[in-house]
């Protein structure tokens, strides 16, 4: 790997800022590889800042662009460790898959990741909840209408320090019109198109008052995918219930996380197709005591209510109870507080 000019300096001037929020603060360094005549050339450590892309480059025209999100955590510790990073990896490889571009190869994965990583060591917040988080991406660069992959792309990590995402327990709107992602479409890739689907039925969430939407399968419109951002669980009798995989649902490490965590437990998890009405029919009849959802950022993300378009609101009974269960158990694995039964931890050294 080779660190450019300027990165020395970067860190070395680098203060933590008091206020970090979530994903308002950059790391002063970011790592970048380029993909050209059909190999992967050196990675290199940044500065981090803006860079140069063609106008015409596939990734702003036609969203050739994937990417991941994961969190490496120093609670109490003087090296940085890593949560599940090899599931990143194969989920990057997968989206890029689905997109036809090039895989990044697990070396250069991670030798970005723990690059950007090793030199921000000294100020990932450690606080417990806080984290350095990365955001590894890989994009098309060549510029061009003909609708085929670009031939030249770029792989980067660039990473925040950042705060516990602090969402309180907010309302989720369901979204009945719009539709994030079909069976056989790009719902189970990271890529910003997803994204895409979801901005007007997410920003329409947030103007009437609640975090997010929750998004129903493209055919019935009655099956629960998930949030446009976090993967969806249900309390029912006591029971976890999340919806069930196929290619519409973005296979969350958080999601696959709760669901190990749960069973050993001691809790059921039913993964299966789940009808929106027959959940709010359980939410008004008390048999769902609860619902939440995941995700990297948050964690655990405790829900407090359903609102419908017509303007029913659908109020489970209890809110953060298992959630924050869940939450704890989890968060003190990944902060190394908790024995790592389960082999997730990645410590940096
Ligand atoms: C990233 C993401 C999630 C959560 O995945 P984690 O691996 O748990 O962070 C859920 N849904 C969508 C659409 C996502 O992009």
């Amino acid at each position: 790997m080779d660190v450019a000019p300027g990165v020395n300096e970067a860190l070395k001037d680098f203060v933590l800022p008091e206020t970090l929020g979530f994903g308002a603060v950059n790391a002063p360094v970011m790592f970048s590889a380029e993909w050209r005549d059909q190999q992967w050339g050196r990675g290199r450590l940044l500065p981090y800042g803006p860079i140069e892309i063609l106008p015409g480059a596939r990734a702003l025209q036609y969203a050739e662009l994937v990417f991941e999100g994961l969190k490496a955590y120093c609670v109490g510790q003087t090296q940085p460790n890593l949560f599940r990073p090899e599931e990143n990896f194969r989920r990057l490889e997968r989206s890029a898959q689905r997109l036809s571009m090039p895989v990044v190869p697990e070396a250069l994965f991670f030798e970005g990741v723990e690059s950007v990583t090793k030199a921000c060591a000294g100020f990932i917040p450690s606080r417990s909840g806080q984290s350095l988080y990365l955001r590894p991406f890989l994009f098309g660069t060549e510029s061009g209408y003909l609708l085929r992959n670009s031939h030249t792309f770029r792989f980067m990590v660039i990473a925040n320090p950042v705060e516990a995402y602090a969402s309180g327990s907010p309302s989720v709107a369901i979204e009945r019109r719009d539709v994030r992602a079909a069976v056989g479409g790009v719902g189970a890739a990271k890529t910003a198109a997803n994204y895409a689907a979801s901005l007007r039925g997410s920003t329409a969430a947030v103007t009437g008052g609640h975090a997010v939407a929750l998004w129903l399968d493209a055919v019935s419109h009655r099956y629960i995918q998930e949030l446009s951002g976090m993967n969806f669980f249900a309390i029912i009798d006591g029971e976890l219930h999340t919806p069930e995989l196929d290619t519409a649902i973005l296979p969350g490490v958080t999601r696959d996380s709760l669901i190990k965590l749960a069973r050993r437990l001691g809790y059921t998890v039913h993964e299966r197709q789940m009808d929106v009405e027959e959940l709010l029919a359980q939410i008004a009849s008390g048999r769902c005591s609860e619902i939440f959802a995941c995700g990297t950022a948050a964690i655990v993300m405790p829900i407090s209510a359903l609102a419908d378009t017509d303007g029913g609101v659908f109020k489970p009974r209890e809110t953060n109870v298992i959630a924050s269960r869940l939450r704890d158990t989890l968060l003190a694995i990944q902060e190394r507080r908790a024995p790592d039964a389960f082999g997730w931890i990645r410590v940096l050294s």
